[in-house]
C-alpha cells in the first residue's frame, strides 16, 4: 500500500470517529511517528503536507532534524538528563517531560541556548513508568513547580501511553486534563491514541493522535 493510501485510510478512520463523537476532524492533529523509518518516507510525507514528526530516540531524531531542516521533530521517547541539551537543540517540542530534575536541566539549557520549546508532561496513571516513563498524578505538582512557569518551556499539554487493554484509561486521562486545566487556569492539549486505538482516544477527547505503523507501515529494525 502506498503512503498516500495509508494516509487516506487513516483520515477516513479519524472522520468516522469524529462523526461518532460529534467532533470536528480539523481539531485533531495527526502526528506521524517516524522512528525507525527512512528519510525518503519522511520526505514523501512532507510532500503530502506533513511538517511535524514524532521521534523516540534523541540521536536518531537529531540526525533527521539535521538532514531535514524544513521539518519539525517532536521527542516522544524517554529523555535522560545528559541528553537535555541536544534534545533542545534538535526538537521543536518535548513530550516526555516526567521529573523535576529533567525540568531543571532543560530550563538551564533553554536559557543557555536561548530557545523556546513547548513541553508536554508525560503521565503514567497505571504504574508502567519503569518501562515507558511518565509521572504519577501525585508527582504532578512538584513537576509543574519545577517548570516554574518558565516562558522558555511553556506547558502545552499531557501525553500518555496507556496500557493497550485498559478501556478506561483514555477517559481517566481526559478527566485529569479537565482537573489540571481548572487548577492551572490554562488550556492543555491531550496527546493519546496510536495506530490501534485512535478511535477510542478521539471519542474520549484526544487532541493529538501519534501514528506510526498505520501511517508509514512496519518499522525497520
Ligand atoms: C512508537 C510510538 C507511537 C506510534 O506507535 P504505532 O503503534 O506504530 O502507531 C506513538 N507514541 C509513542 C510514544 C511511540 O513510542
Amino acid at each position: 500500500m502506498s503512503l498516500r493510501d495509508r494516509i487516506e485510510g487513516l483520515q477516513a478512520r479519524i472522520q468516522r470517529a469524529c462523526e461518532a463523537a460529534g467532533r470536528e476532524p480539523s481539531s485533531i492533529e495527526l502526528l506521524p511517528v517516524s522512528k525507525k523509518q527512512p528519510l525518503s518516507l519522511i520526505r514523501e510525507a512532507a510532500t503530502l503536507g506533513f511538517t511535524r514528526f514524532g521521534e523516540n530516540y534523541v540521536q536518531e531524531g537529531a540526525d533527521k532534524a539535521v538532514a531535514l531542516p524544513d521539518l519539525s521533530f517532536i521527542l516522544l521517547g524517554p529523555l535522560q538528563r545528559n541528553k537535555a541539551k541536544p534534545a533542545l537543540q534538535h526538537f521543536a517540542e518535548i513530550q516526555s517531560l516526567d521529573r523535576p530534575e529533567l525540568a531543571e536541566r532543560l530550563r538551564r539549557f533553554a536559557e543557555e541556548l536561548d530557545v523556546i520549546r513547548p513541553m508536554w508532561i508525560q503521565v503514567d496513571l497505571w504504574d508502567e513508568a519503569t518501562k515507558l516513563g511518565g509521572c504519577t498524578e501525585a508527582e504532578l505538582p512538584a513537576l509543574i513547580e519545577s517548570l516554574g512557569g518558565d516562558p522558555r518551556l511553556p506547558m502545552k499539554g499531557l501525553m500518555a501511553i496507556p496500557p493497550p487493554d485498559d478501556r478506561a484509561a483514555f477517559s481517566e486521562l481526559a478527566t485529569l486534563r479537565e482537573r489540571m486545566q481548572q487548577d492551572l487556569g490554562q488550556s492543555l492539549r491531550l496527546s493519546m491514541g496510536m495506530s490501534s486505538d485512535l478511535e477510542a482516544a478521539i471519542v474520549a477527547g484526544s487532541d493529538q493522535i501519534r501514528i506510526g505503523t498505520a501511517f508509514f507501515g512496519e518499522r525497520s529494525h
